[in-house]
C-alpha cells in the first residue's frame, strides 16, 4: 500500500523509502499525525491526487506519506459572497459540476481537471487552458485553513471579498508545494456561470507563423478566454492516437475561444483573422456550435495521451517541460528548441498556453538505452536554459517539486534564495516538511 502511494507522475525523481502512510479523513487526522511527526522529528510529504509531473509528492526516506484524497467534501456554496468551502481532496472537475448548479462557475482548468484535487492545485497554483483571461488558481483562493508542522491550525487570508488585515499568508501558502503547512480547508471565490464560447482555428505553415501571432493578437488588446497552440509534430501524434482528422500537414494551430458577446462575434473573430492571416496563416475557422469547440478542446485534452501512445512506441521515455516565456519570445525560443531537436537527433514536441506565453515542450527517448536517456536530459536542462536567458521562467505551472529544484537555485539570486531559506526556517524550523524539494538547492 505505501509503495502504491509513494510517487506522483514525474519521471526521474526518485521516490523510495517512506515509512508510513496515513489516509488522512478529518482535519484532527492531520494534526495528529503532525504533531507525531513533529515530536519524532519524521519528514511529512502531503499528497493529494498525485497527479503532479514534478516529484513533489514523492516520498523521501524515513517519511510518512500524509494523503487527504479522502478529505473530499464541498461544505458550502454561499451565494451571496459567491464563494464555496471545499476540502482539499475535492477533484476540480466535481467542484465545476456542483458549483454550477447554482449557476456559478471555478475558472481554473488545469488539463488534469478530472484527476486533481483543490488542494493540489492550490500548493501548485496550478494554471490551465483559461487562464489566460480568468487567472490561475491563486487569484480564486479567498482563505484556506493550513496544518502547520507543529499541528497548529491556522486561517490564512479572509473570506470577505476584500481584505489587508497582515501580511498576505494566505498568498505566500499558494504554491509552497506542501513545504510550508498542509492545506485542510479552502474557500474559494466563483464568478457567474461562463456562456457557450466562440472558438477559432488557426492553421500555420509553420511553428514559428502561429506563435508570432499570439504575441500579435495580444498587443491588440483582444480579451480571449483560451488561446493554446500545437505544433505539426503534436496534430501527427494525436490523429495517430485518436483520429481527430486535424490538419496534419501544417507546421502548428492555434484554438482561441472567446467569450460570447452579443452582436459581436463577427468582429472578435474578424480580428483573429486579420492578425492570423497578416502572420501567413493558411486557413482560419471559426464556430459558435458547442459541439464543434467541445470537440477541439478535446482533441486539446488528449495532447498529453498522445505523446504517452507514440512514446510507448517509441522506447517509454518522455520528459514535459513546463518554461514560461514572455509572449513576445515563443517564436524564437521554438526556433532554438527546433535547432535542439536537429543537434540531438531526438523528437521534440510543443503545445503551450500560448496566450500566458506558457510553454509545454516535450522530450522523447528510448528509456532502455542510457546514452539517450542522458541526452534528453541533457535537452531538457538545456531546454530551460534558453527559457531562462530569453527572460522566461523554469516553471509556469507544474512546479519545482524534485524534477527542478537544482533549477530554482540558478534561477533566483541571492537575496531571492535568502528569503526563501529564512522563510522556511522561520515556518518549518525542523524542516520536516516535504523536505529535498522546492528548498532542497537553495543552500
Ligand atoms: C495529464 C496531466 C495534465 C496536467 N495539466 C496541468 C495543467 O494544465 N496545469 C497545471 O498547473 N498542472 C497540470 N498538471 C499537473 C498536476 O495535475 C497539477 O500540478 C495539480 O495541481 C496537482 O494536483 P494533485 O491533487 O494531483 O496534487 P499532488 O500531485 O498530490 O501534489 C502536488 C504538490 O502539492 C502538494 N500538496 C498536495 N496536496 C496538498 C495539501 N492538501 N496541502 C499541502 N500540500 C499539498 C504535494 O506535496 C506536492 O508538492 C497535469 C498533470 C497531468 C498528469
Amino acid at each position: 500500500m505505501i509503495e502504491a502511494h509513494a510517487k506522483d507522475e514525474a519521471l526521474f525523481c526518485p521516490a523510495e523509502g517512506a515509512i508510513a502512510l496515513v489516509r488522512a479523513r478529518s482535519v484532527s487526522d492531520v494534526q495528529e499525525t503532525l504533531r507525531f511527526a513533529h515530536a519524532h522529528r519524521l519528514p511529512v510529504v502531503p499528497q493529494g491526487a498525485r497527479t503532479g509531473i514534478s516529484g513533489g509528492a514523492n516520498a523521501v526516506p524515513g517519511s510518512i506519506l500524509l494523503n487527504v484524497s479522502g478529505m473530499d467534501r464541498i461544505l458550502e456554496v454561499n451565494q451571496a459572497e459567491r464563494t464555496v468551502r471545499v476540502e482539499p481532496g475535492v477533484i476540480n472537475q466535481d467542484l465545476k459540476n456542483h458549483v454550477a448548479q447554482f449557476g456559478l462557475a471555478y475558472p481554473p482548468d488545469p488539463g488534469s481537471v478530472a484527476i486533481s484535487s483543490i488542494g493540489g492545485n492550490i500548493a501548485t497554483n496550478a494554471g490551465g487552458l483559461c487562464c489566460v483571461k480568468y487567472g490561475v488558481t491563486r487569484d480564486y483562493v479567498r482563505s484556506m485553513t493550513v496544518v502547520l508542522a507543529d499541528g497548529t491550525l491556522a486561517h490564512l487570508g479572509a473570506e470577505t471579498a476584500k481584505g489587508v488585515a497582515g501580511l498576505d499568508l494566505r498568498g505566500l501558502f499558494i504554491g509552497s508545494e506542501g513545504t510550508l503547512g498542509v492545506l485542510v480547508e479552502a474557500v474559494l471565490r466563483l464568478v457567474p456561470a461562463l456562456g457557450e464560447p466562440l472558438t477559432a482555428v488557426a492553421v500555420f505553415p509553420d511553428e514559428r507563423s502561429g506563435l508570432a501571432t499570439v504575441a500579435d493578437y495580444m498587443a491588440t488588446g483582444a480579451n480571449p478566454r483560451m488561446l493554446e497552440f500545437l505544433d505539426g509534430k503534436t496534430l501527427t501524434m494525436l490523429n495517430d492516437f485518436g483520429g481527430f482528422g486535424l490538419d496534419d500537414g501544417a507546421g502548428g494551430m492555434l484554438l482561441m475561444q472567446a467569450d460570447p458577446v452579443p452582436g459581436q462575434a463577427e468582429t472578435i473573430m474578424g480580428a483573429f483573422t486579420e492578425v492570423a492571416e497578416r502572420n501567413g496563416a493558411i486557413d482560419v475557422a471559426y464556430s459558435d456550435d458547442p459541439a464543434d469547440s467541445e470537440a477541439l478542446v478535446t482533441a486539446r485534452r488528449m495532447a498529453q495521451p498522445s505523446y504517452e501512445h507514440y512514446a510507448q512506441r517509441h522506447g517509454g521515455g518522455q520528459l514535459l517541460d513546463d518554461v514560461c516565456l514572455p509572449r513576445a519570445a515563443m517564436a524564437e525560443f521554438y526556433d532554438r528548441v527546433a535547432q535542439l531537436r536537429d543537434e540531438s537527433g531526438l523528437m521534440i514536441t510543443v503545445i503551450a498556453h500560448a496566450g500566458d506565453g506558457n510553454t509545454h515542450p516535450s522530450v522523447f527517448f528510448n528509456a532502455a538505452d542510457p546514452q539517450e536517456t542522458a541526452k534528453a536530459e541533457d535537452v531538457f536542462e538545456q531546454i530551460m536554459e534558453i527559457g531562462l536567458s530569453l527572460g522566461g521562467t523554469i516553471t509556469g505551472e507544474h512546479g519545482v517539486g524534485y524534477l527542478k529544484r537544482d533549477w530554482l537555485a540558478r534561477e533566483l539570486d541571492e537575496g531571492t534564495s535568502q528569503l526563501h531559506r529564512a522563510i522556511k526556517a522561520a515556518v518549518d524550523p525542523l524542516g520536516i516538511l516535504n523536505p529535498e524539494k522546492m528548498f532542497a538547492s537553495l543552500g
